[in-house]
């Protein structure tokens, strides 16, 4: 960050920083060569069965063709800088998805950067009125620890989000402080139950107390509960019986592009 500094071959910072500077020409250069795609998943209303809405999740393809997943590129742009360019990416990419598909209900995955960027919000606007869209059909994810590092501006955001039509729903709870203090503050309309409470539901009843609790506390404050990593018909029978609002997991569909989908 246009400063120089001297490194000892045995320095433990050498290698993670060497890393860091070869990912973040990866990603400039996949950024510039179109490199980037968005995969889907639905997420399934079990009051219908049906599909009510599909998660955008990022690919990256390296230089041979080989799909890299999130979580080895986001946390690197985060660091970079260039996840700002990937969040306006990946919103322009679902907006003209859902502009052309017209039945379909899309939820993007927002970054920490992103609570701080003062462009998104008129971003958002500006492809909204473009493209005349519902703005029900979108909504948006953060994970509880990207609310709550930044409290004051990501609340901020998203009621500026909710103000423009769009849902908010809160990620991987659980995962991080699952604080009423910090629920009951942040204006969520939707609670992802993090997928490692999900997947042992069969086998773990303190897990089955844990989700039951937290289905209950969200119906009683208005909100819907979605329930991620679903790998089997025993863990979609015990969300029933819990009365979880929706599922997504391997068990429906696995992330994929949209004609497959399709
Ligand atoms: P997330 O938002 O919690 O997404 C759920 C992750 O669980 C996805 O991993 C999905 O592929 C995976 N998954 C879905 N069903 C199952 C299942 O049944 N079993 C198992 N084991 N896994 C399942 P993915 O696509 O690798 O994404 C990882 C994380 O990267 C996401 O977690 C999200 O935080 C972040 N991410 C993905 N796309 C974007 C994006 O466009 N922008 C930003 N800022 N972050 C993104
Ligand atoms: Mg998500
Ligand atoms: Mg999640
Ligand atoms: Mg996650």
């Amino acid at each position: 960050r246009g400063r120089w500094h001297l490194f000892s071959p045995l320095d433990p910072g050498r290698e993670q920083l060497n890393d860091r500077i070869l990912w973040k020409e990866e990603i400039a250069e996949a950024l510039h060569q179109d490199r980037f795609e968005l995969h889907f998943q639905p997420i399934i209303d079990l009051a219908t069965g049906a599909p009510c809405h599909m998660e955008a999740l990022l690919r990256m393809r390296d230089r041979e063709g080989g799909m890299v997943f999130p979580d080895r590129f986001i946390p690197i742009a985060e660091k970079t800088g260039q996840i700002q360019i990937i969040d306006h990416w990946v919103l322009s990419q679902v907006i003209e998805v859902l502009a052309s598909h017209p039945g379909l209900r899309i939820a993007v995955n927002l970054s920490g950067n992103a609570m701080v960027d003062p462009t998104i919000l008129r971003e958002l606007k500006r492809l909204i009125q473009l493209h005349s869209l519902t703005p029900e059909r979108l909504s948006f994810e953060i994970t509880e620890s990207v609310a709550i590092d930044s409290l004051t501006s990501a609340t901020r955001l998203m009621k500026s989000i909710q103000e423009l039509g769009c849902r908010f729903a809160l990620d991987d709870f659980g995962s991080g402080y699952a604080s009423y203090a910090y629920l009951r503050q942040l204006p969520v309309d939707d609670i992802k139950i993090d997928g490692a409470f999900i997947r042992d539901l069969p086998n773990n009843q303190e897990d089955r107390i844990f989700v039951k609790a937290i289905t209950d506390m969200a119906h009683g404050m208005g909100k819907r509960v979605i329930a991620e990593f679903v790998e089997s018909a025993e863990i979609l029978d015990v969300l029933e019986d819990i009365g979880v609002d929706c599922a997504q997991g391997y068990f429906f569909a696995r992330p994929a592009p949209l004609q497959d989908l399709e």
